[in-house]
């Protein structure tokens, strides 16, 4: 049954209309978000799709077809941040996107939603933000409120900052909302620029795997908040506002001037990893807009190494599927997202894809970890209106 179908069945009676916004994952640029550096996303085929109906009554009801929850039923002029709903209830993805149009002051009225999702939930893959910016888009149609897709990200990564009290950066929100098929996007977080890279692997006889190692190891939480804190105390210390100041030619210098102010060694550690990793993403877009796209193979092994040893967010499971990845013969792997857990990149000639997800599973097998779920990684769409069906 379609997701209108299904809202039909729900609510009684039919949507105005249907939405998808998809899932995403991080070329390259790692936790350089918030340092105002450069991200490279692209929008992966899976989607959150959301049928919707306006209403005026002031009543928001939302349902997901993905979870044994009955439908949440509350009052947009009620809604508050770190309320029951933004404490880990899924409702809070959606009812934060109301609340954040509310709250810069858009009349959204209340609405019916019922949404279905295929993005893998906690792997990394950001099926929040396909949640909530499928939430944003429909609202943005059915109210009028001629909103363009960057200030829709914007207002949906306050929802998720705000609202469901999650600090992200704004990466995620804009690649579901801004990406365009066989593209990735270079973000750049401090003005929210973007340039589609032409990004289409197939017909260079690539292909890019997402392994969703299936693990989310704990700590994540507190461990980005050390590693934002560290990379401001790093900034402070090198006397810029963020680290995307920091000229990569100057690297060694800002380390070396780190050191001498007795600050922690693991600021060094992270300075060196974001502004590794912003150099990281200018090297990979050249060589794509050069059509080498074979060459930033070593670039994201270099990439994996930086978020290993120098970030330290990586975890067993998915420094195997880097190492086997290698041994295996792929052009090029590293772990992407926020990490311990959740998916790596692996990125391969087309005729060793089988070989190297047969190399990888059988390496998980071997450690006896949990068996990973390997797909390819086609650059897609971003968020859109779907025809009713
Ligand atoms: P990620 O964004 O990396 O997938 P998050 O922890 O940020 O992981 O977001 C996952 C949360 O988003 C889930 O715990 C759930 O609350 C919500 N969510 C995602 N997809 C759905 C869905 N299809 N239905 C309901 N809630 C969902
Ligand atoms: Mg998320």
């Amino acid at each position: 049954m379609t997701v209108a179908a299904q809202f039909s069945d729900l609510y009684g009676y039919a949507p105005d209309g249907v939405w998808a916004a998809p899932g995403r994952v991080n070329l390259i640029g790692e936790y350089t978000d918030f340092n105002e550096g450069f991200v490279m996303p692209l929008a992966l085929p899976h989607t959150a799709v959301a049928a919707v109906a306006r209403r005026e009554d002031g009543v928001l009801r939302l349902h997901s077809a993905d979870l044994d929850a009955p439908v949440a039923e509350l009052r947009v002029d009620a809604l508050e941040p770190l309320s029951k709903y933004g404490q880990g209830g899924w409702a809070a993805y959606p009812a934060g996107v109301v609340w954040a149009l509310r709250d810069a002051g858009h009349a959204v009225t209340g609405a019916d939603v019922h949404l279905a999702s295929t993005v893998p939930t906690g792997a990394g893959l950001s099926s929040s933000a396909a949640l909530e910016v499928v939430t944003a888009y429909a609202l943005n149609d059915l109210f009028g409120l001629g909103l363009s897709g960057p200030e829709l990200a914007v207002l949906a990564q306050r929802a998720e900052n705000v609202f469901v009290g999650v600090p992200c950066g704004v990466m995620d929100q804009m690649a579901s909302a801004c990406a365009t098929e066989g593209h990735a996007l270079h973000l750049d977080c401090r003005d929210l620029s973007v340039r589609q890279v032409p990004f289409d692997l197939a017909a260079q006889g690539l292909q890019l795997l997402v392994v969703d190692t299936r693990v989310k190891h704990e700590l994540g939480d507190g461990a980005y908040a050390e590693r934002r804190a560290g990379c401001e105390e790093g900034a402070r210390l090198l006397g810029v506002t963020h680290l995307r100041d920091v000229p990569y030619a100057d690297l060694d210098d800002a380390l070396a001037r780190i050191e001498r102010s007795g600050a922690d060694e693991k600021v060094v550690r992270y300075v060196r990893h974001i502004v590794s990793d912003d150099h990281r993403v200018e090297q990979v877009i050249g060589l794509l807009d050069a059509g080498e796209a074979r060459a930033i193979g070593p670039v994201l092994y270099d990439g994996h190494r930086s978020l290993r040893d120098d970030l330290r967010i990586s975890c067993p499971e998915l420094d195997l599927v880097v190492d086997t990845a290698r041994s295996a013969g792929a052009v090029g792997a590293r772990m992407t997202g926020g990490g311990f857990g959740g998916s790596a990149l692996v990125l391969v000639e087309t005729t060793d894809a089988d070989a190297v997800t047969k190399s990888i599973l059988t390496a998980f097998e071997t450690a006896a970890f949990t068996p990973p779920r390997v797909f390819p990684a086609v650059p897609s769409t971003g968020a859109r209106r779907l025809p009713v069906s």
